[in-house]
């Protein structure tokens, strides 16, 4: 296939714009996908603490390094900082830690999963007996230090946020030593977030997409409109499967989408959604099926 297009960072950096997603990618699948993600032509890879597979996950990518398919600086990875390592003193030691596991000397982008902190400790999910999850008061302000810092050791290229809004956007920016490069957010058909988009872009943000598909079959049991008449008809028109008519509506609104797959024709399928462009009245006729509802648990 051809080149994926690359978007570039305020700070020079590029991201290209298409990545492999890995949430509920588990021990077993994740570390094979991850391999065909990279045979495809795969570059960017996104995972996170918090998804428990970061060391499977760098398995593949130093196995494709050594046989030779790729090397490090061909390869764009992502990962989070998980909300109970928020506190300014732990965020170095979250970063070092997600390079462990994943055997890497650095990541490209490392993110602020979420703009809140939860109760400190190795229980990644902490409740109270109500089964409330345990928030604490940790200001996001202070995390940022940390990130900063991340940076200043080269444990990471580029760093940034995830799940942010545009006034907590704006609260970080004035204190901000080094500006964050990139904000994931969920953006799909029900949610197409042009507004945070626009904001981002305003202040050289760049957006990834999250849940792009609107994750099928999900927990919320929210329709994610890929078997709706007017997605059917557009892949008709365009001979595409409503997937790639999904991501490309994604991918017109400026965002990088990191679908998530383990099924490797589903993984090169969400590759081939770059050599068609979706007319203004088709991308408004999209628009107008959007819902607003959320896959993510949190809505920010
Ligand atoms: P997606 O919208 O990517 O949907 C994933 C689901 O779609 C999987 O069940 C997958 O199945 C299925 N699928 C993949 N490709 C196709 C296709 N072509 N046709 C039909 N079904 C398909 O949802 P996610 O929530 O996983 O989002 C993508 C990624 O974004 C995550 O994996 C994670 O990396 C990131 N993310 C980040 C968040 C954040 O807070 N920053 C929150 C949520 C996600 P199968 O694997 O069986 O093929």
């Amino acid at each position: 296939m051809a080149g994926i297009p690359t978007i570039t960072f305020s700070n020079g950096h590029k991201m290209p714009m298409l990545g492999l997603g890995t949430y509920k990618s588990q021990m077993g699948d994740v570390k094979r996908a991850v391999k065909d993600a990279i045979d495809l032509g795969y570059r960017h890879i996104d995972t996170a603490f918090f998804y428990v597979n970061e060391k499977e996950i760098g398995e593949a990518i130093r196995d494709k390094i050594k046989d030779g398919s790729v090397t490090r600086e061909d390869l764009f990875i992502t990962t989070k900082l998980w909300n109970n390592f928020h506190k300014e003193e732990h965020v170095v030691p979250a970063c070092k830690q997600s390079l462990a596991n994943l055997g890497l000397d650095y990541v490209d982008l490392f993110l602020v999963h979420w703009p809140f902190a939860f109760k400190e400790g190795d229980d990644l999910w902490p409740t109270d007996a109500a089964g409330n999850v345990c928030e604490s008061n940790i200001d996001y302000l202070e995390t940022w230090r940390g990130m900063e810092e991340c940076v200043h050791q080269g444990l990471t290229r580029s760093i940034g946020i995830s799940n942010y809004n545009s006034e907590q956007i704006t609260r970080l920016l004035k204190s901000a030593k080094i500006a964050p490069v990139n904000n994931q957010i969920e953006v799909n058909i029900n949610v197409n977030q042009e507004k945070l988009i626009d904001f981002c872009k305003k202040h050289n943000i760049t957006v990834t997409a999250y849940s792009p598909l609107g994750q099928p079959g999900n927990s919320a049991g929210v329709d994610n409109k890929l078997n709706n008449p007017v997605i059917l008809q557009l892949a008709k028109k365009y001979n595409k499967t409503p997937a790639q008519i999904a991501l490309r509506y994604v991918y017109q609104h400026g965002t990088a989408p990191i679908p998530k797959s383990v099924t490797k024709s589903r993984i090169k399928e969400n590759t081939e959604f770059f050599d068609f462009t979706l007319t203004s009245d088709e991308m408004n006729a999209i628009r107008k099926l959007g819902t607003g509802e959320r896959v993510a648990f949190f809505a920010p």
